[in-house]
């Protein structure tokens, strides 16, 4: 090959042709680095003809400068990148940089320094050296990565390097990861498992795309199945990587799966430390790594030998990711699986309507676990109405909640109390004068935090401290809280029950993997009586002693009524539910709701899923919603109000008329201010036939925009603010 494209690290210039000098060689998947101008660029060496783009002169040519060090990104692995730039309308480059994953890591193995406190401390040290020493216990990680953590700059830390409080250690980042033994804790498996496991192992056998639905009720054992899968992959050399929704998840699964291969499984996640993710990378894509627990970026790596991808709680809507390239892990898994020529296991207790959907029309292969694992009976299920049996004034809790609890209490049982809302107080507001505590840079109300004393936006982040008097009248000790947050629950819970020993678990409390295990052990010890949590104790948790969860609104994740809003809370629901009654004890369930005739809250009394699911497809049918039509949204945005909507409206001017595609809007979205930004929307409906990528990149190539405004697709969005 004497002349090559690239698809190039450069938004303006993705695509361009190089020569290859003499004696260097390339192929399809090379990672290059080529001139640009006066400076250098990477690319991947790409096929021409799947690339478009002018034909550069044979003597214009110039020449590559290197080819760095790593294999050529995989057939199968190019073939994705492109599938997923085509589908989620988004850039060749940007999907293509998710692959490399670690720009540092191309540049070949070795060392890395990184530095860690020697232990010794000075009498006299500046305020600056003594809160770096405070932030640093135990801590070893790169000189900038200390400087953030520790708050402190870089000069402040080479400076305590200087001075001998810091010392270097060498970090190599091709030491091996220790091997998975596939038959070190192997275990007995019921009948059900069994079966499971078999179908799992076969597919793994004879090789080929194949994708199963593992839809087993909570606590059936999923992942004792699909571990049996990963073992098979492993015995056969091959690679596995299994994707969690989130990385508080992942504590409690590592703990798992050293119990059951003897070894901690390599990680990938963003808050990896720099030699971590080099080292991960390059293990990767050697092969070395033999599993790969992951956050969903670990979709785009560049496996030397993948076997498997298993998607667990695969119902997640954190799989959805929703800026840069907005890509559902979900859906990308399947896809990658096909591309490899892989099985691919999709688990869940409560799988998305889409995925019942495949499973139904025969493209999944469904797998049922109905009964839990042991013995243990799913929980007893029951509305509390709170229309009839109201809390007390200023309370939350309904009376049968409340003695339900304190009955567990009495028998060293332990509770469960879910709502999905951090801190004290979504609203705070001035009893003189009506004024809202809201965000200066979102259409959101600052929701107080009692534990930090801050009113925080949860969109973006800006924080305040409470003040003592309203910053509009001026009236002092005038603030009220309106509505209950998790914080505000448990504050209730200790006012009715002051012996018990209450949790409060948000990624406010659990932000940290010790604080995760400290909580996990202390629960399993049988250390903590009530749980008070959002979202993130819903799933995952195997408490044996636990035997009642209190879902306290029920009605709160219908509010916003988008097409997601019943099956979401029916997952919710359920996954928390399914923590009840794990052990030998058996599990009760009591949910407050103003709306018992729900479909969705009457689906959860009745324990009926299938006519549940029947009935949101009908809806979804009607509204020629997902799976059966299609939903595509574009967002305008900017910081000038004007710019987000004139643009907005010039791509609606230009909006095509189709018979298959019906476009609403554009309307100021409903977060119209977020993170500073305002926004605007159209939204797309169509049927499945129609090309809805074509029809949209064909809208949106010819018009140009100002520098300040950003156009974002979203394809089959999950957000619709
Ligand atoms: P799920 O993910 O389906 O909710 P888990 O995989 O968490 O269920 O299993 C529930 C509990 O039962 C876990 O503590 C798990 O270790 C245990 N378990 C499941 N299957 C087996 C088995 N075959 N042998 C021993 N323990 C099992
Ligand atoms: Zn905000």
């Amino acid at each position: 090959m004497s002349r090559v494209r690239l698809l190039v690290f450069n938004q303006a210039l993705p695509v361009l042709d190089y020569r290859v000098p003499d004696g260097m060689v390339v192929e399809p998947g090379s990672v290059v680095v080529a001139p640009l101008g006066p400076r250098q660029v990477l690319g991947i060496v790409w096929e021409p003809e799947r690339l478009p783009g002018d034909q550069v002169a044979e003597s214009r040519l110039r020449a590559l400068i290197e080819v760095l060090p790593v294999p050529p990104l995989p057939a199968p692995l190019r073939r994705l990148i492109e599938w997923i730039a085509d589908y989620y309308c988004a850039s060749l480059t940007s999907v293509a940089r998710m692959a490399l994953g670690s720009a540092a890591a191309l540049r070949g193995g070795g060392t890395m320094t990184e530095y860690r406190l020697t232990g010794e401390v000075p009498a006299r040290l500046t305020p600056q050296r003594a809160a770096a020493i405070e932030a640093l216990e135990g801590e070893q990680a790169t000189i900038r990565e200390l400087a953030e953590k520790a708050g402190v700059s870089e000069g402040v830390l080479r400076g305590m390097a200087g001075a001998g409080l810091l010392e270097p250690v060498v970090v190599d980042l091709d030491r091996p990861y220790p091997r998975a033994r596939p038959e070190f804790a192997e275990p007995v498996l019921s009948p059900d498992q069994q079966a499971a496991a078999d179908r799992f192992i076969g597919a793994i056998r004879s090789a080929g795309f194949r994708p199963f639905l593992l839809d087993g009720v909570t606590g059936s054992g999923k992942t004792e199945c699909y571990f049996e899968a990963v073992a098979e992959a492993i015995r056969r050399g091959e690679q596995v990587l299994v994707l969690l929704p989130e990385i508080a998840l992942t504590e409690n699964f590592l703990r798992r799966f050293e119990a059951r291969f003897g070894v901690p499984p390599v990680l990938w996640h963003s808050s990896l430390k720099s030699t971590e993710r080099r080292r991960a990378w390059r293990a990767i894509v050697s092969g070395e790594a033999q599993v790969v627990i992951g956050a969903r970026s670990a979709l785009f790596l560049p496996y030397a030998r993948l076997g498997l991808i298993v998607v667990d709680e695969a119902h997640e809507v954190s799989f959805k990711q929703d800026d840069g390239v907005r890509y559902n892990a979900r859906d990308v898994a399947v896809i990658r699986a096909r591309f490899e020529q892989i099985p691919v296991i999709l688990a869940s207790a409560t799988p998305a309507l889409e995925s019942m959907q495949l499973a139904e029309a025969g493209i999944y292969e469904k797998i049922d676990l109905p009964a839990r694992f042991g013995g243990a009976t799913l929980p007893h299920v029951e509305i509390v109405d709170l229309r009839s049996e109201q809390p007390e004034r200023g309370r939350w809790l309904a009376p049968r909640l409340v003695k339900e609890l304190k009955e567990r209490l009495e028998r060293g049982e332990q509770s469960l109390l879910f709502l999905n809302r951090r801190g004290y107080a979504p609203l705070t507001l001035c009893r003189n004068c009506g004024h809202r505590f809201q965000c200066p840079n979102c259409t959101a109300w600052l929701v107080e935090h009692r534990l930090s004393r801050r009113l925080a936006c949860h969109h973006c982040g800006h924080e305040t401290g409470i003040p003592e008097a309203c910053p509009e009248c001026g009236t002092a000790d005038c603030l009220v809280a309106c509505g209950p947050g998790v914080e505000r629950i448990a504050d209730e819970v200790r006012e009715l029950l002051p012996e018990a020993r209450i949790a409060v678990v948000t990624s406010d409390t659990l932000n940290s993997p010790a604080k995760i295990a400290e909580f996990v052990e202390a629960a399993e010890n049988r250390m903590i009586d009530v749980i008070v949590g959002t979202q993130l104790v819903t799933k995952g948790y195997h408490f044996p002693e636990l035997t009642l969860v209190g879902v306290v609104d029920a009605d709160l994740g219908l509010e916003g009524g988008d097409l997601r809003a019943g099956e979401r809370t029916y997952q919710q629901i359920a996954q928390v539910a399914g923590r009840a009654g794990r052990g030998e004890k058996p599990g009760e369930v009591l949910i407050q709701t103003r709306h018992p005739d729900a479909p969705v809250i009457e689906a959860l009394a009745s324990g009926d899923r299938d006519s549940f699911y029947a009935a949101e497809a009908e809806a979804r049918r009607d509204a020629m919603a997902p799976p059966f039509g299609r939903w595509a949204s574009i967002i305008v945005s900017a910081e000038e109000e004007a710019e987000a909507r004139d643009a907005a409206r010039a791509i609606g001017a230009s909006r095509p008329d189709l018979p298959d595609v019906l476009i609403l809007g554009p309307a100021p979205a409903p977060l119209s201010l977020l993170r500073g930004r305002y926004r605007y929307r159209l939204l797309i409906n169509a049927r499945r036939s129609a090309e809805l990528q074509h029809v949209i990149r064909q809208w949106l190539e010819p018009l140009r925009f100002s520098r300040d405004v950003r156009v974002a697709v979203d394809i089959d969005p999950y957000s619709f603010v």
